[in-house]
């Protein structure tokens, strides 16, 4: 009877320990069955690490990406190719981001009964938010710079651009050797970060306008610079007294510098978190680059040139952009998605994230318009309700600075958001405003459609 007992015990362990593994091994494949079939040696849907299967689209139905004859094929037009190189990813596999590797799973028309099989071994076609033709502007208007160009709808949290460069024409791949295309895997937009110069002065204004009552009555006096601790924070030229309107919109350094001072490290790096500045986020499960904010010691001209987007201040483009989408949308930023068709998931209300308060949000819009309309000129944007803030970053190494542009426009059929960072392009609103310019009038023609 003992040895019944002891046997019927180490069946029931046994059985416990089967039963265990199954539903172990079970879950494990619903949760990472996705990441298994889409790895790139899985044959059937792989071929040299190229996706063989699945079609991409862009938001009006023109074909990004395809297979055809066996092997993958892009768009007919040679400057889309070259445009939505990085949102699509290059046949090598090495832009990571790209949708044929980050959506690979969607394009197999992966599920957990079927796996990767597809009926028609075609896989599944795959709509993006992307407009082919503004991404086409934007890489025409960088010129053959280096830098980034994103723009996104803030109330539905679509990317209608997101454009890289330099890039290059995957049907037609030069050698990639050389200066001209170092870094040419990398998707500025989303995986690089830049010191964000001036467009960062928003970050200290929000702070500004929140820890500092009698901010409106301030009149800031510029002689061209500040000394702190014995170390001179240049501006860009005497400004003399300004109202904080004023010394956003001329972008004094002195008054930046002596509000930077005033806040603190610790204001200023809470502020940079809350607007999403120091973290990744992600699109679509595509991780974003993550910014940083070093906090300076207080009266330093360190902590004076962090408040002004310099020290050692970092930003990715794509932080810029949902936060000023936010300051677009009343201080609430909503998720972006690089994909059109989500099946149920379309039916829901898109999610968000609160960033900024409603009114701090509204204070700070009103100062970006005011900015086009003092400084950058409303001549040079025709036609365009355009809230922005500049940023002329400097890199040191004698070489130009990076020039930064980013905003949104009010306007029903085309409420967007935008950032331009053109590599060392200068001045921000020469260059990098007539990029933005030229992306958001293609952009309104194309809504208009
Ligand atoms: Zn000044």
């Amino acid at each position: 009877m003992k040895r019944v007992g002891g046997r019927a015990a180490a069946l029931i362990v046994l059985a416990v320990v089967i039963l265990g593994g199954m539903s172990l091994y079970i879950l494990r494949f619903l949760t990472n069955g996705r990441d298994w079939v889409s790895f790139a040696s899985n044959k059937t849907v792989y071929s040299g690490g190229v996706l063989k299967v699945g079609t991409i689209l862009d938001r009006d139905g023109q074909a990004l990406s395809q297979v055809s004859g066996g092997s993958r094929v892009y768009a007919d037009d040679e400057l889309v190719r070259k445009a939505t190189l990085h949102v699509l990813g290059d046949p090598g596999g090495n832009i990571g981001t790209g949708a044929l590797s980050a959506f690979a799973p969607r394009l197999m028309g992966y599920n957990v009964l079927t796996g990767a099989y597809s009926r028609t071994g075609n896989g599944k076609t795959l709509s993006l938010t992307i407009d082919a033709d503004v991404c086409a502007a934007a890489y025409k208007a960088l010129g053959g710079s280096r830098g980034a160009v994103g723009v996104v709808n803030y109330k539905s949290g679509q990317i209608l651009c997101m454009v890289s460069s330099p890039s290059f024409d995957p049907m037609n791949i030069p050698d990639l050797t050389g200066e001209k295309y170092e870094g040419v895997y990398l998707n500025r937009f989303l995986s690089a970060t830049y010191p964000p110069g001036s467009v960062f002065k928003l970050v200290t204004l929000a702070a500004a306008v929140e820890n500092i009552p009698d901010l409106n009555d301030r009149v800031f006096h510029c002689d061209g610079g500040i000394t702190v601790g014995g170390d001179y924070v240049a501006c860009t030229k005497k400004h003399g007294d300004l109202s904080i309107e004023d010394a956003l919109a001329v972008s004094c350094n002195s008054a930046f510098g002596e509000l930077a001072l005033e806040l603190g490290a610790e204001t200023l790096a809470d502020y940079a978190a809350r607007f999403g500045l120091t973290e990744s986020f992600e699109i679509d499960g595509i991780k974003t680059a993550t910014g940083s904010f070093k906090n300076a010691a207080p009266n330093t001209s360190s902590l004076a040139w962090s408040g002004i987007g310099q020290y050692e201040d970092m930003v990715c483009p794509a932080a810029i952009l949902r936060f000023v989408s936010a300051v677009a949308n009343g201080g609430n930023a909503v998720d972006m998605t690089l994909i059109k068709d989500k099946g149920l998931a379309s039916l829901l209300p898109p999610g968000s994230s609160r960033l900024l308060g409603k009114q701090t949000a509204e204070k700070l819009a009103t100062m970006m318009n005011y900015n086009v309309y003092k400084t950058y000129g409303q001549d040079n944007y025709p036609g365009l309700e355009l809230y922005a803030k500049t940023g002329t970053a400097e890199v040191g190494g004698g070489k130009e600075p990076h020039a930064w542009f980013a905003g949104f426009i009010t306007n029903e059929d085309a409420p967007l958001a935008f950032v331009v960072i053109v590599e060392n392009g200068g001045s921000g609103s020469r260059t990098a405003g007539a990029v933005a310019n030229k992306v958001l009038q293609a952009a309104i023609k194309e809504s208009e459609k």
